[in-house]
């Protein structure tokens, strides 16, 4: 068992993830994926999550995070916060405090137990939306701590960090996966798959980067 061609996809069933998923499995021999049950406001998400794994006959790792709802109740994880925009400059009201720290931490601990060395993670800078543990230096910070807690060599992947959502698409496309993407994953806030509600701040940006991809796409093939 090599564990160079070994890695853990952090992973919930939404277009980023999914897209990451995929990439891993072009990169890597053996993908295993993660998913963190923190009493996400829609259930549906670990649900989704766990049929693309079985589709994808992958195995599927779902963690109990329900603490992280207990130390920080929010509009992600409480069905009576609604979903606002954030003012300028302030946090969205879905931002839980410590989720990329506990997430990667514990997606790395997985991967020491199942000797792999890779961990890819669909975080991302560029659509920044104020989420401070998006950030690439927080990424790499955390890397190099966690390698010093385990005396490992960890790589954290993040595949995504500088795309934004049109290249995003671009990139599940190149993978040929676009139309799976599209139709299988869920990333609505109000827990409706594939194109969503069309009104919640996720399915906004979503539509919005795949009608950019779009246009991109049918300039090319003029
Ligand atoms: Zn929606």
């Amino acid at each position: 068992m090599d564990k160079n061609n070994r890695a853990v996809v952090v992973f919930s069933g939404g277009q980023d993830s999914t897209t990451c998923l995929f990439w891993a499995l072009e990169k890597f021999d053996h993908v295993e994926l993660v998913t963190f049950d923190y009493n996400q406001r829609h259930s549906l998400e670990i649900e989704v999550a766990r049929e693309i794994a079985e589709e994808q006959g992958l195995k599927h790792h779902i963690l109990d995070m329900s603490l992280l709802n207990q130390l920080a109740p929010n509009a992600l994880t409480r069905a009576d916060i609604e979903v606002e925009n954030a003012e300028d400059g302030a946090l969205p009201n879905t931002f839980v405090p410590g989720r990329n720290l506990l997430f990667l931490s514990f997606a790395t601990i997985l991967a020491k137990q199942i000797d792999a060395k890779h961990i890819i993670t669909g975080v991302c800078e560029t659509d920044f939306s104020g989420y401070p543990d998006c950030r690439d230096v927080f990424t790499k910070s955390l890397n190099v701590t966690l390698n010093l807690s385990m005396d490992e060599n960890f790589v954290i992947h993040t595949p995504l960090m500088w795309l934004d959502k049109a290249e995003t698409w671009e990139l599940a496309d190149q993978l040929g996966v676009f139309e799976y993407v599209r139709e299988r994953t869920l990333t609505c806030y109000n827990g409706v798959r594939g194109a969503g509600c069309g009104e919640c701040p996720a399915c906004k940006l979503r539509q919005r980067g795949l009608d950019q991809y779009l246009t991109r796409r049918k300039g090319v093939n003029k």
